[in-house]
């Protein structure tokens, strides 16, 4: 690891980890080469890091009278809004990032249009639960999912903030 470089905290199915809830992972080619020409990056898993195993049934985000929840689609009992919206408080080495790749659409990681399903239809307005807390501890940390940076400028834009929250942070 280089020292000098900026820490990217990174969804760890995108770079080829097979933690997803079907046991497989999402890597992503630009995410891996961005992260290796330029970062340093540390991968996360909030769903694992909280016991649900892999394979494991998936998760989505409910709006019940009680408020918005996240449950397995096939269980409601199965309710990890709890474990996943604290397991950030936990994570002593965010302090260290300048950025974060998340994956899109998760209701665990994704930063913006999580379905939320509400009676029989399902909005794509939500925030991933872990996201959330990140965004809402650290609001100027530079934060994007693969596929806003599938998009060059939007992937020039991210770069440049990672580096000047780098510059100013450390
Ligand atoms: S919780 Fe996040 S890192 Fe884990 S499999 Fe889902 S999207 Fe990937």
């Amino acid at each position: 690891m280089n020292s000098t470089l900026a820490v990217i905290g990174v969804s760890s199915c995108l770079l080829g980890l097979p933690v997803r809830y079907d046991g497989k992972h999402k890597r992503h080619e630009i995410v891996l080469n961005l992260l290796n020409e330029k970062f340093n990056y540390q991968a996360f898993c909030p769903e694992t890091e909280i016991g649900l195993g892999v394979p494991r049934e998936p998760i989505h985000l409910l709006m019940t009278k009680s408020g918005l929840r996240c449950v397995g689609t096939q269980t409601s009992t199965l309710d990890v809004t709890e474990p996943l919206t604290e397991i950030a408080s936990q994570q002593t080495w965010l302090e260290s990032l300048s950025g974060y790749i998340f994956k899109a659409r998760s209701p665990s990681c994704g930063i913006h249009n999580v379905p939320v399903v509400s009676g029989n239809r399902a909005n794509k307005s939500g925030q991933g639960l872990f996201a959330a807390q990140i965004r809402k501890r650290y609001p100027n940390l530079p934060v994007s999912d693969e596929q806003q940076l599938e998009n060059l400028e939007f992937r020039r834009r991210f770069i440049t903030q990672v580096e000047a929250y780098h510059q100013r942070h450390f």
